[in-house]
C-alpha cells in the first residue's frame, strides 16, 4: 500500500485525481470479490451464511437466549411469565449473591454456546471475542448504562502464562468499545491458583475461592465509589463472581454487577 501511495504521488495532478477516484471503486470491488470467493461463514460451524460475524440458521436455532422474565438478581430465567417486574427467584432470596445483578446472553449447554466458549478459551480463536462481546453488550445494556468501570475476571498468572490470553479481558475490551465504559484488567488479581471446580458442590466451590482475588496494591482509588461490572465468559455456581465481587466491595466499590456470555442454570 505504501509503495502504491508513493507511486501515486509521483503522477501528474490530473492522473492523481483520476487514480484517487478509481482507488475506492477498486477497493470495494476487491471486497465484493473476497465475499464471493470466501462468503461469510457461521462463527460456529463455518457453513456459509448471509451475514458476517453471525451464526447460521441451524446454529442460531440451537442457542437458548436468555430473555425476560428472569430473576432480577441472578439473571436466571423463569419457566413462565408471572407478569411482575423486579421479581426474585427463590434461590436469590434463600442465598443472595454478593454481587447486585447478573446478566447473560444465553444458557451454557452443549451445542454452539459451549463450542464457542471453548474455542475462545482454548483454541486461541480470539476473533470470537468481538461477536460474543457485542452480544454481551446488548444483553447487559441495563448494567452498562449505569457502569463506571468494567473489570474482567482475572486468571492466576500461572494459568495466564500457560494459556497466553484471558478470554474475559478480550470480551471486556469489545464491550468497552461498544458502550464507552473503560475496562481495566489490572485492578483485580487472582492471587490463589484455584484447581478445577468441576464436580465440586456449591459450598466446596465457595471455599475453594476464598481469598482467591485481591485488588492490586495502589488500585483501590480506581474502584472506590465506582459502579463496577465484572466480565467473564461463563458463570456456573456464581462462586467466582461472588469471590471477585467481595474483593471489589471490600475496597469501597459502590456496586458490583456481573455480565457473562453464558449462564449455567
Ligand atoms: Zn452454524
Amino acid at each position: 500500500m505504501a509503495a502504491a501511495r508513493t507511486a501515486l504521488r509521483s503522477l501528474p495532478d490530473f492522473l492523481q485525481t483520476a487514480a484517487s477516484r478509481v482507488m475506492p471503486v477498486l477497493r470495494s470491488l476487491a471486497h465484493a470479490a473476497i465475499d464471493t470467493v470466501f462468503p461469510p461463514a457461521c462463527l460456529n460451524c463455518r457453513q456459509s451464511t448471509g451475514a458476517a460475524h453471525s451464526l447460521c440458521a441451524s446454529c442460531w436455532a440451537q442457542v437458548r437466549f436468555i430473555e425476560r422474565p428472569f430473576c432480577e438478581r441472578l439473571g436466571t430465567p423463569f419457566a413462565m411469565d408471572l407478569g411482575n417486574d423486579g421479581l426474585l427467584s427463590p434461590e436469590a432470596v434463600a442465598n443472595p449473591p454478593v454481587y447486585n445483578r447478573a446478566r447473560a446472553v444465553a444458557h451454557f449447554e452443549d451445542g454452539p454456546v459451549r463450542q464457542l466458549v471453548h474455542r475462545l478459551k482454548y483454541n486461541d480463536r480470539m476473533e470470537l471475542a468481538k461477536p460474543l462481546g457485542a452480544w454481551m453488550a446488548r444483553a447487559g445494556n441495563e448494567l452498562l448504562v449505569e457502569a463506571d468501570l468494567l473489570v474482567p475476571v482475572p486468571l492466576h498468572r500461572r494459568r495466564l502464562a500457560a494459556r497466553r490470553f484471558n478470554q474475559a479481558h478480550a470480551l471486556a475490551q469489545t464491550i468497552s468499545a461498544q458502550c464507552g465504559v473503560p475496562a481495566d484488567p489490572f485492578v483485580l488479581a487472582r492471587v490463589k491458583p484455584t484447581p478445577s471446580q468441576v464436580g465440586l458442590s456449591r459450598s466446596q466451590r465457595a471455599l475453594n475461592l476464598q481469598g482467591a482475588f485481591r485488588v492490586t496494591d495502589g488500585m483501590a482509588p480506581r474502584i472506590e465509589g465506582r459502579a463496577v461490572v465484572l466480565i467473564d465468559d461463563v458463570m456456573t455456581s456464581g462462586a467466582t463472581a461472588n469471590a471477585a465481587s467481595r474483593a471489589l466491595l471490600r475496597v469501597g466499590a459502590k456496586s458490583v454487577d456481573v455480565l457473562v456470555f453464558a449462564l449455567a442454570v
